[in-house]
């Protein structure tokens, strides 16, 4: 009986396998037909800085409507990685981006940077700084205002010395470069010296934390101090509550993103928020 039971359990689990694959697939094909389409879109998010409290600059992040609904990054950016669309995702992401950041500096206003996120099918891809290079001209945009946001993972890839020479290279051009999700990977501190950082993001998870009994910051207090002491400027990510910020605030943050700034916003909503800051 057991055994008729486990067996039953197994034809379970294989057909939610295969409905997850069948998903997958079609998800798979959805988003290449979107690609193709210029479906993709980019929302930005505000960067406050903490010393003056102004916008320090937008962190552009991906979105899919796939007919009625929002498909979450979570799903999409590693389907996109897995299936060979990554490269494109990213060249759509940041066309939607750059069109929506030098929209506010053509009216006049002041964004600060704007902040892109890149995968290492970016980073590998041979004409990737040109490109790069191609889309700031043609959007006006100056290098110095571009940030390249990187995971831990990237620099984990076995091409870390291609991946290096690519980050220099955008580097010498004026960009910045930030770690993301710092502190969640697990070449942390070795790779900070060995790759040409401006900028560290300390995780949300981290920020979370602070609002927690146990700990109570310790692992975001110990992060600002380390970037503190390589020069680094700290940005916490996922701030969502009046505690948190004045936390990282007291401990010496740099800069703050998160819900209780701003949430992410389509570039036409972002403009209209960044004009009711000036103004
Ligand atoms: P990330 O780069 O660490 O981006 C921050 C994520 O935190 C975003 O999730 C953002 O919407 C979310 N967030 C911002 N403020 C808050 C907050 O106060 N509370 C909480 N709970 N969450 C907050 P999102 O948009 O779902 O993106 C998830 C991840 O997907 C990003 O994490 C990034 O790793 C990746 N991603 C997004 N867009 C792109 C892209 O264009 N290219 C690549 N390669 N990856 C992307
Ligand atoms: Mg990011
Ligand atoms: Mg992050
Ligand atoms: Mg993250």
């Amino acid at each position: 009986d057991a055994k008729r039971q486990g067996r039953g359990r197994h034809v379970i689990f294989s057909a939610a396998l295969a409905e997850r694959v069948v998903r997958r697939t079609q998800l798979a094909e959805a988003l290449r037909r979107a690609l193709a389409a210029s479906e993709l879109q980019a929302a930005l998010q505000p960067q406050q800085r903490l010393r003056d409290g102004k916008v320090l600059g937008f962190e552009a992040l991906a979105r899919w409507q796939h007919g009625s609904q929002w498909v979450p990054p979570s799903e999409f950016i590693s389907l996109a990685e897995d299936v060979g669309l990554a490269q494109s995702l990213g060249h759509a992401v940041m066309e939607a981006a750059m069109a929506g950041f030098a929209a506010m500096l053509a009216a006049g206003l002041e964004p600060g940077h704007l902040a892109i996120n890149v995968s290492t099918a970016q980073l590998l891809a041979d004409d990737f700084v040109d490109q790069v290079a191609a889309a700031l001209a043609r959007h006006a945009i100056p290098p110095r205002r571009l940030e390249i946001e990187v995971t831990e993972t990237v620099l984990l890839d076995r091409s870390t010395a291609r991946i290096g020479q690519t980050l220099e290279a955008l580097r010498a051009m004026g960009c910045t470069l930030a770690m993301d999700d710092f502190g969640t990977g697990y070449a942390s501190l070795s790779h900070l010296t060995s790759f040409p950082v401006d900028r560290i993001k300390i995780d949300r998870s981290f920020t979370h934390a602070i609002d927690s009994e146990d700990g109570s910051g310790l692992i975001a207090r110990s992060l600002i101090q380390l970037g503190g002491a390589l020069g680094l400027e700290v940005i916490a990510e996922g701030v969502e509550t009046d505690s948190q910020r004045n936390f990282l605030f007291t401990h010496g943050c740099s800069a703050i993103q998160g819900y209780w700034f701003a949430r992410p916003m389509l570039p036409d909503a972002a403009m209209a928020w960044l004009r009711a800051q000036a103004g």
